[in-house]
């Protein structure tokens, strides 16, 4: 049988250890956005565009994706990916670190997916709930970070990441406003909408 594009996308990024979305991590994102397409996502960490393009599925006609990445040659590789799935017109690539480009942002989303560095988890909540329609959804990659997050024991080189992830745990947990369930699918997901 023939491979799609998507899936011949998906075995390069694999090959090249791109740390792409696994696919529980997908499949449950899948079952949260099942039965509502929406406007507007915003993703933080394009690596070769493979989320942002397995996305593109839950968004109304006309709606649009925006996504950060800081490194040139993932940028230049995702721009290739997105455009050999004839999925330009809905992509919009930010150039840049994350942290200088979201607090100009503006625009509200319905759909935030936060994947990029560790450390910076605190800050891009922060900045996510800023930039969340009230009814928007706001999944975190990576936040059980292969078991570490919950374990005692972490080596110096994991440290800050873990105690990072761990303060991002705490805050949409903690917080009255926020309902938050933490998914041991994939590398762990953070799912977090706002209180009615
Ligand atoms: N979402 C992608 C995988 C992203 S991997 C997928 O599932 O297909 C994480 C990416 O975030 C890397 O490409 C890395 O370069 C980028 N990144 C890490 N920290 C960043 C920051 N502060 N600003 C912008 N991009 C960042
Ligand atoms: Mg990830």
């Amino acid at each position: 049988m023939n491979k799609t594009k998507l899936e011949l996308i998906k075995e390069r990024a694999l090959l090249n250890h791109v740390p792409i979305i696994m696919d529980d991590t997908l499949e449950t994102i899948e079952k949260y956005m099942k039965n509502k397409k929406v406007d507007k996502i915003l993703e933080i960490g394009t690596a070769v565009g493979y989320s942002a393009i397995c996305f593109t599925k839950f968004l109304n006609l006309g709606g649009k994706i925006d996504t950060i990445e800081r490194n040139t040659e993932m940028i230049k590789e995702a721009k290739e990916n997105i455009k050999i799935i004839s999925q330009d017109y809905k992509i919009n690539i930010f150039e840049g670190d994350a942290v200088d480009i979201l607090p100009n942002l503006n625009d509200k989303y319905d759909m935030i997916f936060i994947d990029a560095a560790k450390g910076k988890y605190p800050f891009f909540l922060e900045q996510a709930l800023r930039l969340l329609n009230n009814d928007g959804i706001i999944f975190a990659d990576n936040i059980l970070y292969k078991g570490y997050v919950l374990s005692d024991y972490n080596k110096h080189k994991q440290r800050t990441a873990v105690n990072h992830l761990r303060e991002y745990i705490k805050l949409v947990t903690e917080n009255p406003k926020l309902d938050t369930e933490i998914l041991d699918v994939g590398d762990g997901l953070a799912v977090t909408k706002i209180k009615f």
